[in-house]
Parts: structure tokens; sequence; C-alpha cells
């Protein structure tokens, strides 16, 4: 996913990607880790603008995720969707160089969002896996109404009822006797 600056040629330019997610350094890391799957290619869909050294780029992407439901554990696939907006902008390699050392600078492109490119060429990787990232939710249910799974049996209450008392008072009573006898 990369832009070069001589295709913008000082102009506007549309382009679009698909990529394989364990192309992706941080997106294969997560697959591996067992976080998330990630069934889908990503698509973007990217305007790229070009105003003398900086580069304007509007896009969306559009991909899927396979996640664990925090309540159910059941597998889930939802769609994953983001739109963004990045601002880059050409630094000298040498500049770049003597700048490293002040972070100071550094901070303050970084505060005005600016995403800092050398050369010919844009490289949009980065900052498209981060906006995969973004996008997942940052507590994963089946459903926003998931029941979750008994505490006392393991019961899918989605599926299955079950005979349980699952009154939270009583649990917590059992404790607290539990305790007075330990310190008897
Ligand atoms: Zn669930
Ligand atoms: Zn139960």
């Amino acid at each position: 996913m990369r832009i070069r600056t001589e295709q913008l040629a000082g102009g506007e330019l549309t382009l679009k990607f698909e990529k394989r997610p364990d192309t992706f350094p941080l997106l294969a890391e997560m697959v591996t880790s067992g976080t998330c799957e990630f069934p889908a290619p990503i698509k973007a869909a990217l305007r790229a603008q070009q105003i003398g050294d900086i580069v304007e780029i509007e896009g969306n992407i559009l991909t899927a995720a396979r996640l664990e439901c925090g309540r159910c554990l059941q597998s889930f696939e939802m769609p994953l969707e983001s739109q963004f907006a990045l601002t880059y902008s050409q630094v000298d390699p040498a500049l770049e160089q003597s700048a490293s050392n002040d972070e100071e600078i550094e901070l303050t492109a970084e505060d005005m969002g600016l995403i800092h490119y050398q050369g010919e060429e844009i490289n949009l990787e980065r900052e498209i896996q981060e906006q995969v990232i973004l996008a997942l939710p940052l507590k994963a249910l089946c459903k926003p109404d998931c029941k979750g799974l008994c505490p006392r049996c393991g019961a899918d209450l989605n599926t299955a009822a079950c005979d349980c008392d699952r009154s939270p008072s009583g649990g917590k009573f059992e404790a607290l006797k539990n305790l007075k006898l330990v310190k008897n």
C-alpha cells in the first residue's frame, strides 16, 4: 500500500488496494497470539491530494474480524469499517536526522497530526494497520444482549436455560461465611 508522489504530480489521485491481513506485522501477531482472526482481505479506497510538500489522504477500509465473545465465549464474525483522514508532510532526510535528537520538534509535528514521509514514496502500511486495530471493538460481544454463560454450571444462556440460583447475594454470603470459619 504505497503511493508514489510522482503519480500525484501535484494533483489528485484515487486508489484502491486489497491486501491479505497477514502481510501486516501487527495483525499477523494478533492472529498468532489468538487475539482474533481476520478472515477477509483488507480493502482500502483512498483519495490522495498533493498541496506543496503536504499530501492529504482520505479513505476508508473494509475487512472483517473473527473474535471470541467476552460473555459466552462463542466465536463470531463482524465487519470492520473505518474512515480516516491523514496528512503527510515530506521531510528532507538530512533535516530529519538532525531533528531526531530533538524530541520537541518531533512532538510538535505529531501534535499537528502530520506524518512524515521521505523521498518520493508514502508507505501507508502502518496507518492502514492502525485503522484496522482501531476498528476492533473494545469489548467483543457476539450481540449486544448476549446472556453469557451461567457462572455455576457453564450453560450458554443464549441457547439453554438452567435451574441454577444465580442471584449474586447468595454467592457473596457463602464467601463471607467461609472467611469467618477460617478466622476462628
Ligand atoms: Zn456471546
Ligand atoms: Zn447454570
